[in-house]
């Protein structure tokens, strides 16, 4: 049996403020069947204490131990690739005091930064951007937290993402950046550490193939579509590659016996 989930959020247990039908009675028997959860999202605007909240408003279980936002993703991977990094950040204060808290230093002034992280920023400026794109001129490392380029803000309109950010970025610079969300396996990596499991032993579930199964897939867990999000069936079917689910789930109350028949 497989014991170890990595769960995506929009889409798979909440669409906008509300929870997807099923969703509350899986997470709940998920644990209290002592399922290992982990929840593994692109956003990077909010600390992960916030997302916690996100989730536990709507009646979902979580801690923030389960919780890795990209913000907190990005945090630990530069914690252990270059943990004297001087980072001069494009993001929100939650992004920010991720960065802090795990021990990395921030720097108000682009002439000192080793490093550039981008991420989602509802105050970005021309000068913000001049500020980085000095920095990366300079030799500073550029890291994108995701390249989700649009997130829903409503059921019929988007909003620009930190890949939207991050691509502006890209172009006046010529530099591609490090990204760390999905598709990129670096989350999911981490979080399989911190279990200590093989990627054989998690199901990683999503709503969408070019992020969530593409990760998945990449790492080499059971990669779930689950269809109460952005894919269909049709989608599905003709994906291909990385984008090819292993498993279909109608919702995710279908997680329940799929944990009970693997392995
Ligand atoms: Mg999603």
């Amino acid at each position: 049996m497989i014991r170890h989930v990595v769960m995506d959020m929009d889409g798979v247990v909440y669409r906008g403020e509300v929870p997807v039908p099923g969703a509350i009675e899986t997470m709940e028997a998920l644990h209290d069947q002592g399922v290992k959860v982990a929840y593994l999202t692109n956003n990077a605007s909010r600390h992960r204490v916030d997302l916690v909240e996100k989730l536990r408003h709507m009646g979902l279980p979580c801690s923030v131990e389960q919780m890795w936002g990209s913000a907190y993703t990005t945090a630990r991977y530069l914690f252990t690739e270059a943990p004297d990094a001087k980072i001069f950040a494009v993001g929100m204060p939650g992004m920010i005091r991720e960065f802090e808290e795990v021990g990395l230093t921030v720097v108000p002034h682009y002439e000192q930064a080793t490093h550039v992280v981008v991420g989602l920023d509802h105050d970005f400026t021309y000068e913000k951007l001049t500020c980085a794109h000095r920095a990366i001129c300079n030799g500073a490392v550029f890291i994108a937290t995701n390249l989700d380029v649009t997130f829903p803000d409503s059921p019929s309109t988007t909003v620009p993402g930190a890949g939207a950010l991050a691509a502006a970025l890209q172009a006046s610079t010529g530099v591609t950046p490090k990204v760390i969300g999905k598709p990129q396996t670096t989350g999911i990596s981490l979080i399989a550490d911190s279990w200590g499991v093989e990627p054989e032993a998690i199901v990683a579930v999503g709503d969408r193939l070019d992020t969530d199964i593409a990760a998945a897939k990449a790492f080499g867990c059971v990669a779930a579509l689950v269809l109460t999000g952005i894919a269909n069936r049709t989608d599905a079917a003709k994906a291909t590659g990385l984008h090819k689910p292993d498993v279909i789930l109608q919702d995710l109350t279908e997680l329940i016996p799929l944990l009970s028949l693997s392995r």
